[in-house]
């Protein structure tokens, strides 16, 4: 399939004569992609023929190799959060090979690795963008997928479940050469959410961490804590994940279905949930440390949303509450490197495109140790 690919592109060349651009496409053409969508919020997947906007003078277009399953996608498709639009093609966690570059592109050459993660363009004049956080960009974020691109006609997004994307070289994540690329796509979601705010409040050696959640996202804030220095509990409803984490550095386990978390009262400097779905905030305010923080990157379904009571944040006094979106993308740049120098990566299952389906029930289901990644090859 990629040979094919790559007859097209020489094809292409000589016909559109931009050779020294690298350009398959002339200017202004929409680029032809497919992949896997989903029909409607059933969870049903199908092949997907569509087009992207026209690679422009600062974008590139990247053939997709392996796309990650968030949880998120899976949110998104059962429209857990919000009205969706269908055909929804998810997937956010993008890594591929640059087949082709727009005049002013500076970053990338063909044939570079490079990712996308959540975020494919932003306003770049407000505060937010201004201080490198994109992800909190207060007039034009746009989303990988599922979002409204206010730089294209207002056209909806479409993700990684596809054979290619084209993004502005500004929001593309440089991925080296030595990295291991069937690992490297969940980076761009668990890796940099879990990575960002563990930095943020300013995790030192000897911290004292605890992870709620030990799935996508939660094995990987696990493996920047106990890079860093921490000395870091998991908690999770299941037992067949106890020796993983043991075998990533972890000093405890607890599972929060038969284990009292009363002796863990006032413990941790910092907390990090990534759970999907309705649990017991308080438990967790209650082993804070005072001047700890409790970081939420876990977004359950509106249906099923976690409460707070004011009391327990007063007589569980001075103790930090924040939600935390991904991060980033200078920041995203800089995990990206540090994770690939210190060998940090996800455990995926390699899967085929057909398989998507199965996917979603599975991780649903706890089955998956720790993430999915689709071989977009096998499309
Ligand atoms: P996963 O399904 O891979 O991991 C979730 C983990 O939480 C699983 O191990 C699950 O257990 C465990 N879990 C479920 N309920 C509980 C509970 N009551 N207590 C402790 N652990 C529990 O999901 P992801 O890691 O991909 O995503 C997690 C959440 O983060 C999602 O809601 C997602 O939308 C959100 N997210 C937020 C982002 C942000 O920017 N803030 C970015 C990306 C994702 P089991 O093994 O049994 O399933
Ligand atoms: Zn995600």
């Amino acid at each position: 399939m990629i040979m094919t690919f790559a007859m097209g592109l020489t094809m292409n060349y000589a016909q559109h004569e931009s050779v020294h651009h690298g350009h398959a496409h002339a200017h202004g053409e929409r680029v032809k992609a497919k992949g896997m969508a989903a029909m409607n919020n059933s969870g049903k997947f199908a092949p997907y023929e569509f087009t992207r906007h026209e690679v422009g003078d600062n974008d590139i277009l990247i053939e997709i190799m392996y796309s990650g399953i968030c949880h998120s996608d899976i949110h998104h498709v059962y429209e857990d959060w919000k009205t969706e639009v269908y055909p929804l093609v998810p997937g956010h966690e993008i890594v591929g090979r640059v087949i082709q570059t727009g005049k002013n592109v500076t970053k990338f050459k063909v044939g570079d690795y490079a990712g996308v993660g959540c975020l494919v363009n932003s306003c770049r004049e407000c505060r937010y963008c201004e201080a490198n956080e994109e992800q909190y960009c207060e007039t034009a974020r746009v989303l990988t997928y599922g979002s409204s691109n206010v730089f294209h006609d207002g056209e909806m997004t479409q993700g990684g479940y596809a054979d290619n994307i084209v993004v502005d070289e500004d929001f593309a994540i440089s991925i080296p050469e030595n990295a291991d690329m069937e690992k490297v796509a969940p980076l761009l979601c668990a890796g940099i959410t879990t990575y960002s705010p563990l930095l943020h409040v300013g995790l030192k050696s000897g911290d004292k961490v605890g992870v709620a959640g030990f799935g996508g996202l939660g094995h990987m804030a696990v493996q920047y804590a106990v890079a860093m220095g921490a000395e870091v509990t998991v908690f999770d409803i299941t037992e067949d994940k106890r020796q993983f984490a043991f075998d990533m550095g972890v000093s405890n386990y607890v599972n929060v279905n038969t284990e009292e978390l009363d002796e863990w009262r006032n413990t941790f400097n910092i907390i990090i949930s990534t759970v999907p779905a309705n649990y017991e905030v308080k438990a967790y305010v209650n082993m804070l440390a005072i001047d700890g923080n409790l970081i939420f990157v876990g977004l359950p379904a509106n249906r099923d949303v976690p409460n707070i009571d004011i009391a327990t944040l007063i007589f569980q006094g001075r103790r930090n509450l924040f939600g935390s979106q991904i991060g980033g993308i200078k920041e995203t740049q800089e995990m990206l490197d540090y994770s690939v120098a210190n060998n940090i990566y996800p455990m995926v299952e390699i899967i085929e495109p057909c398989r998507i389906e199965q996917a979603y029930k599975d991780v649903i289901d706890g089955k998956v140790h720790f993430r999915y990644v689709i071989d977009m090859s096998k499309l």
